[in-house]
């Protein structure tokens, strides 16, 4: 079984483009798997502990669990709306994931992994995270642009240090992948610092946070949200009752990549657990050129793009505008323009084109099987999360049946036939007829086969139409 996940959403926000973009790629890669006979267990969900949660919901004047059930509704709704098929949703509120998080916890906590001591430091309340003096410009914290809180108390440490040469070597030796290269580069760079890897404070005062899962041996002190959370990854696999460890690929974005490539493996080391496969980490994007925040109100909502253009436009554009791994920008006249020539003009178009000729000169057509299938590039690049890639290559198969259509000419075939002999075509130009139409009926159907990861809507919708013969525009040309 391929098991892959995505991180868990904070629900201090509803679903953005960013959280979107994430799950959509771990949709794609889910539904290319399935489609290929494997089993697939795809979890994806909500995590809904931490200060952060407890202020959005006194700010709405809900108790946090009523709060966090809104705002996973959300999410749930959402990711249905966009046709993401996830196998299981994990909520951090859940009783069961609660339970496991202290069980886990109190085994490193006994064999000394998890140790009280004071804490002195500072404190961003945006990043939920305790900082660090180089995550600073000008005395604030770089993402949140927030001076940070001076904060001494008593907190309970993971002994992450005591990792730190195991964590060099899993990660240099790619027993625990970090894909793509540079940021398995930027992680060995952050081990390699002067001083090396400090220990990791997990819990707050309960005075201080009360939203969160109690330390089972201290009720004075809650977890602190990044490590629940980041256990919901083998938690839910007790809920769903279902045995997939480790994980094939989990995929995330490059701000959280710090949490799951040190502390989430030294964890699992400690709790002797086998390592996840492969972390994928792609990249931020920005909105027309300026990063997306409340402050600039730029979030763009992905289910009024969807609405607006279709599921299938909206997942095919941000996988096909930048490689996956690396920055980009959303830009809505750029979805716009890309939705025009590359589903409207050349593949709505060939569609339609095959469609009407087949009907207009009524020639009976069989498909033959696998005309591009079989190089496998497509595949590969799938395979290695280039759904860019990928996507430029079934473009190119479409834009290529069109401009054969355009040298084969065969409505003048037709016309000649006619014309030489007034009842249907003659038997030679009418088997030509035929095998021009059997391949481009195999390529849409191709097509239509790398397509169904993308955009499943649609391509329903291109299959429906191959097989009824009765044409309607699929993409019809935005103005
Ligand atoms: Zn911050």
């Amino acid at each position: 079984m391929k098991y892959i996940t995505t991180p868990i959403y904070y629900i201090n926000a509803k679903p953005h483009l960013g959280h979107a973009y994430t799950t959509i790629a771990a949709d794609v890669l889910a539904r290319y798997w399935r489609g290929r006979g494997q089993k697939v267990f795809f979890l994806t969900g909500t995590d809904e502990h931490g200060l952060k949660v407890e202020r959005a919901a006194a700010k709405e004047g809900l108790a946090p669990k009523v709060f966090a059930d809104k705002m996973a509704a959300q999410f749930l709704e959402a990711w249905k709306k966009l046709d993401i098929n996830c196998d299981f949703f994990i909520r951090t509120t859940d009783k069961a994931h609660e339970k496991y998080v202290t069980e886990f916890a109190s085994k490193l906590y006994r064999q000394g992994d998890i140790y009280k001591d004071i804490y002195r430091g500072l404190y961003c309340v945006g990043c939920e995270a305790y900082i660090q003096d180089d995550d600073l410009v000008d005395g604030k914290c770089l993402l949140h642009n927030q001076v940070p809180q001076k904060i001494k108390e008593d907190v309970y440490f993971f002994r992450l240090s005591k990792y730190q040469e195991h964590l060099k070597k899993i990660i240099e030796t790619d027993i625990f992948r970090i894909e793509p290269k540079e940021r398995k580069n930027e992680v060995l760079g952050f081990i390699n610092q002067e001083g090396g890897l400090k220990d990791v404070a997990i819990s707050r005062s309960s005075s201080k946070v009360k939203w969160g899962i109690p330390l089972p041996w201290d009720k004075e002190h809650v977890f602190y949200v990044w490590f629940d959370a980041l256990l919901n990854y083998l938690s839910a696999l007790k809920i769903a009752q279902i045995s997939c460890w480790p994980p094939d690929i989990q995929l995330m974005a490059k701000e959280i990549l710090r949490f799951h490539a040190l502390l989430w493996p030294a964890i699992l080391s400690a709790g002797e657990e086998s390592l996840p496969k492969k972390l994928f980490v792609h990249g931020y994007f920005t909105i027309e050129g300026k990063k997306m925040s409340k402050t600039l109100g730029n979030v763009v909502d992905p289910l009024e793009i969807a609405k607006k253009y279709g599921n299938g436009p909206l997942r095919y554009f941000l996988l096909r505008e930048f490689p996956f791994g690396e920055d980009g920008d959303y830009a809505e006249k750029n979805l716009i323009r890309r939705y025009n020539s590359e589903l409207a003009d050349d593949l709505g178009n060939l569609l339609q084109r095959t469609i009407v000729m087949i009907n207009r000169f009524k020639i009976k057509v069989t498909a033959r099987q696998r005309e591009f299938r079989h190089n496998g590039i497509i595949e590969e690049k799938i395979e290695n999360l280039d759904f860019q890639g990928a996507l430029v290559e079934i473009n190119r198969a479409v834009k290529g049946a069109n401009a054969y259509i355009d040298k084969e000419k065969p409505w003048k075939l037709v016309d000649s036939a006619r014309k030489s002999k007034e009842i249907g075509l003659e038997t030679e130009e009418k088997k030509r007829f035929e095998e021009i139409f059997a391949h481009l009926i195999s390529i849409l159907h191709q097509v239509a086969y790398y397509l169904e990861p993308f955009m499943p809507r649609e391509v329903l919708e291109i299959q429906r139409q191959l097989k009824s013969l009765k044409p309607e525009p699929i993409f019809p040309k935005i103005k």
